[in-house]
């Protein structure tokens, strides 16, 4: 497999892939390993986490060097990345205990019914490139913690990241048997699915995540779907005009808009739109595209070249229904995977770019009348995973968030994660909870105990 840096297309490294034979190896003896890390007591399983992330820690900045080199991520975010991981691995170890811990529900004279939890055994975590320790981290870290072997593939954009991690989770003390990376692409991804593995932890696209459901059906193994999402976000009238312009903008444009909670559409008050979107372009207007390794660089080149045609398409077909394009709409320079920061003006729900997720620098900003008419617009969608309402009205915005089918609701801020809320998704945008206590549990198994003494 040949890893290319996304800025330059320079070659970084060949890396070789698995296939059937080793990944049938790589299953069995995972399989024998499980059994002895689940014995372990917990705090040995939490040392080995603590040790990780004193690793993370001493050699961040080699570690965000190379993932913007692979990923194209500018290297300021990489750094904030490998940094708000850390509050997550602490949330983890802080909480596992709770989760693990036996309940007794019931006791009346010699009967006693308990609830322990298991962990599920050996499972696949198929990962993705654009936040990898993020959305790796969400998956693995619990699910070592209580007790399980992790067969991970990273996404082949961030193969050297994942290979990385593994390095480091195996200095850290978490068995190399225990925490197996899988290289390779989606046909690996597939083959994986092959083997009896006892639950699968997928984070992707809708298509693909539609073929792991159809592979994880035959044997009614645990599944988590991660997919993408069309996130909106409704700017009422009574705000901070310029503020919420900077917030949205860097919403729709951090990560290069490679996210799956950044803002994909904009719905705006008509009595603010025109300032609005005047403000929005002059904030778009200072980002600074180029060269990821530079501190000052906000917008990095996109990680998988063949977005750039997606958002070509999104573009002339948004133009050719009535667009008014405000700046960008092409590739941008002639080395590198690079796109312009993109605003669309005059947008509607017939058009791509308000329908398809297009995760990259690009954003459809539509007039609305009102609360009833940005919440059917909101709701106009397949997708299922945030929304957000900014306006100096509690109230309100939470009347408009219930209303809204989204698995995250946000009021006056957006494209924003915690470790202690469940990360979910409805409709298109996936299946199951990671993160907070919800998705930690995702990765035990109840047993339920009926004990009468004699
Ligand atoms: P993708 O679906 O193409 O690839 C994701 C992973 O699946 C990779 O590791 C890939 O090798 C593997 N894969 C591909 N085909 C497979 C198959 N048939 N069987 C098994 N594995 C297979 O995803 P992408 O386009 O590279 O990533 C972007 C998508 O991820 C976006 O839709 C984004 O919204 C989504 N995403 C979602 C979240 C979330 O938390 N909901 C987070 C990050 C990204």
């Amino acid at each position: 497999m040949k890893i290319t840096n996304p800025a330059t297309g320079a070659l970084l490294k060949e890396i070789p892939c698995d296939d059937e034979g080793s990944l049938a190896v790589k299953f069995k003896k995972a399989q024998r390993a499980q059994k002895a890390w689940a014995l372990l007591p917990l705090s040995q399983r939490q040392k080995a986490i603590r040790n990780f992330r004193e690793l993370l820690v001493s050699q961040k900045e080699r570690l965000s060097q190379l993932l913007t080199s692979e990923v194209g991520k500018p290297i300021t975010q990489a750094r904030g990345e490998l940094g708000g991981t850390l509050g997550r691995l602490d949330y983890f170890l802080d909480n596992v205990e709770q989760v693990l811990r036996p309940q007794e529900v019931f006791r009346d004279g010699k009967m006693v019914e308990q609830i322990s939890q298991e962990p599920l055994g050996v499972i696949a975590n198929i990962s993705v490139w654009n936040y990898p320790y993020f959305v790796g981290t969400n998956v693995f870290i619990p699910a070592l913690l209580t007790g399980n072997a992790v067969l991970y593939k990273p996404s082949e954009f961030a193969a050297l990241t994942g290979l990385a991690i593994a390095e480091l989770l195996h200095e850290a003390g978490v068995p190399p048997e225990v925490f197996v990376p899988i290289m390779g692409d989606g046909k690996v991804g597939a083959q994986l699915l092959e083997l009896p593995v006892k639950g699968v932890f997928f984070t992707g696209s809708r298509a693909t995540g539609a073929k792991i459901a159809q592979l994880a059906s035959r044997r009614f193994i645990k599944m988590q779907l991660e997919l993408g999402g069309k996130d909106p976000v409704y700017v009422s009238e009574d705000v901070d005009v310029a503020a919420v312009a900077a917030s949205t903008a860097d919403g729709a444009f951090y990560n290069t808009g490679q996210g799956c909670c950044s803002v994909e559409r904009l719905y705006v008050h008509e009595k603010i739109y025109t300032q609005f979107v005047d403000e929005f372009l002059k904030t778009v207007r200072g980002l600074k595209s180029g060269d990821p390794t530079q501190d000052d660089v906000y917008i990095g080149p996109l990680t998988r070249a063949p977005q750039i045609e997606v958002l070509e398409k999104q573009v002339a077909d948004a133009i050719e229904q009535g667009a008014k394009l405000l700046c960008g709409g092409k590739r941008q320079g002639s080395s590198g995977q690079y796109f312009e920061p993109t605003v669309l003006t005059h947008v509607h729900h017939r058009m791509e770019v308000m329908r398809e997720e297009s995760f990259g620098p690009i954003i459809g900003i539509q007039k609305v009348s009102g609360d009833s008419e940005a919440i059917a617009l909101m709701n106009d969608t397949t997708y299922g995973l945030t929304a957000g309402v900014y306006t100096r009205n509690e109230d309100r915005a939470r009347s408009i968030l219930e209303a809204v089918n989204a698995g995250s609701a946000y009021w006056n801020c957006c494209d924003r994660v915690s470790p202690r809320l469940p990360w979910t998704g409805r409709g298109d945008s996936g299946i199951g909870s990671t993160l907070s206590v919800l998705g930690m549990q995702a990765f035990v198994q109840p047993k339920a105990w009926h004990l009468r003494s004699p």
